[in-house]
């Protein structure tokens, strides 16, 4: 199956300069809840780090065939660094989903296009080399006792709150 590496690839449906780098996420369920999100909210195109997950059934079933839609771009763990750099290059503002010191709240940042939204992994986050390259980080303010939400969760509440500001909804 051919994987879309252009972000408009084929389609009349303008999608978002938006890209999702979904390379560091290791679980498939994850990654397939991605896909269909990313999908559905007309993301521009999302990274993943294989194209192995197109052949597995778990990735398929969570995606409910957003794999169909969303351009998928193979980008392996050890190039993460070296496509933000590159995106950089291109004028992009790098935003990652991450709890640290300096993250701005997710409600106070004014998210716009041409924009790469960097995911972390599930155990380990994002790595403080990627960090370092991150323009701002976004934190989803919480008030459990738990430490943080699932990736997908929180990146659905990111892509949610990027779409409807890019749109200029309320
Ligand atoms: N470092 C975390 C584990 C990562 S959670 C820990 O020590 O528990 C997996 C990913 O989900 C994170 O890298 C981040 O991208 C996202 N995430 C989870 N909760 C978040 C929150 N409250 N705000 C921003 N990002 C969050």
């Amino acid at each position: 199956r051919p994987i879309d590496v252009d972000i408009y690839h084929g389609k009349t449906r303008k999608r978002l300069d938006v890209v999702v780098v979904a390379s560091l996420v290791d679980k498939i369920p994850n990654l397939g809840g991605l896909a269909r999100t990313c999908e559905i909210f007309n993301i521009g195109a999302m990274t993943i780090a294989s194209d192995k997950v197109l052949n597995d059934n778990g990735f398929l079933t969570a995606a409910s065939s957003a794999e169909r839609w969303i351009p998928l771009i193979v980008i392996p763990p050890v190039n993460v660094k070296e496509f933000v750099i590159s995106y950089k290059k291109m004028g992009y503002t790098i935003v990652g989903l991450e709890q640290t010191q300096n993250s701005v709240e997710i409600k106070k940042y004014q998210f716009k296009e041409k924009i790469v939204i960097v995911l972390g992994n599930e155990k380990e986050g994002i790595p403080q080399e990627l960090i370092d390259l991150i323009d701002h980080c976004v934190i989803i303010p919480q008030y459990g006792e738990v430490r943080s939400l699932n990736v997908h969760v929180s990146a659905a509440i990111m892509i949610w709150e990027a779409v409807n500001c890019i749109l200029g909804n309320k």
